[in-house]
């Protein structure tokens, strides 16, 4: 039995890991998708394979556009399939990616229940996330680490990008801190997502902002009142499950 690679082709990072036919993770990486999502999923896959062979499967929102792929199934079969890997229960799974974010929900066995999605605003979403930098005028890379030192969170009242630049104006000139004001910032995430579905039972976290941005498993922890579950690397998690899923359709 060969490997298997999973590319998951997003629309800010295309994430492609190989697995071995045990399931084991043998290579990963994580690049930028720019425009051309056909060289991003050709570029990703060469180099987690370096010469080797397998078979691939793609997946996220330039899947089709991967010529090699043998199988190209949905995002949410892929995150259900990678978290019931690391998480072999019933649970929802978070995902905080660039430009959405969905909560999809999967059963002791792995299978999608159902799903909610939100993908026609930024609010929630990396994108805001790095919207908000801009406004304050903050590397995204200093971003989390601001925001855990602060003591307090500013209240964040509105849920559109464009109105809530307005409110984070409004907090500068009222003196207000910005690691408050992004704490806050993060917190109006974990609350959209809290709003999208009320996250009842067992929570996994994935995508790339859980990934770079760990203040909001923080904040979910606080405000679930329990742990959520984190897999080890929360942007692979779809490309993780692409991989198993060709797995499966090789066996
Ligand atoms: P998609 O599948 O939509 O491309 P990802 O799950 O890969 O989304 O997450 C992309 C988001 O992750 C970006 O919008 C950004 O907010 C965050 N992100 C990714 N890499 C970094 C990084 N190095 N530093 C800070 N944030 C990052």
């Amino acid at each position: 039995m060969t490997h298997s690679l999973g590319i998951d082709i997003g629309s800010c990072y295309t994430k492609a890991v190989l697995v071995e036919p045990g399931g084991a993770v043998r290579a990963s990486c994580i690049l930028k998708t720019g425009a051309d999502f056909a060289r991003a999923a050709k570029r990703a896959g060469e180099r987690c394979l370096d010469g080797e062979r397998a078979s691939v499967t793609s997946t996220g929102v330039g899947r089709a556009l991967c010529a090699a792929a043998g199988g190209r199934p949905t995002e949410l079969s892929c995150l259900a399939r990678g978290s019931h890997h690391y998480f072999p229960r019933p649970h929802a799974v978070v995902d905080i990616g660039g430009q959405d974010n969905k909560v999809v929900r999967v059963d002791a066995q792995g299978r999608l229940v159902n799903f909610k999605m939100n993908r026609k605003c930024a609010a929630g979403t990396g994108a805001f996330l790095e919207e908000i930098a801009r406004r304050l005028d903050i590397p995204v890379s200093r971003m989390n680490r601001l925001a855990q030192s602060a003591r307090s969170a500013v209240e964040i009242g509105s849920y559109c990008t464009v109105f809530t630049c307005t409110e984070i104006i409004h907090h500068i000139r009222e003196g207000k801190k910005a690691a408050e004001i992004l704490k806050g910032c993060y917190e109006s995430v974990v609350k959209r997502l809290l709003e999208m579905d009320p996250l009842d039972g067992d929570v996994a976290l994935s995508g790339g902002v859980v990934a770079n941005h760990p203040v909001i498993i923080e904040l979910f922890r606080a405000r679930l009142g329990r742990e959520p579950f984190v897999p080890p690397q929360p942007q692979l998690l779809g490309a993780v499950g692409a991989a198993l899923l060709g797995l499966e359709r090789a066996s």
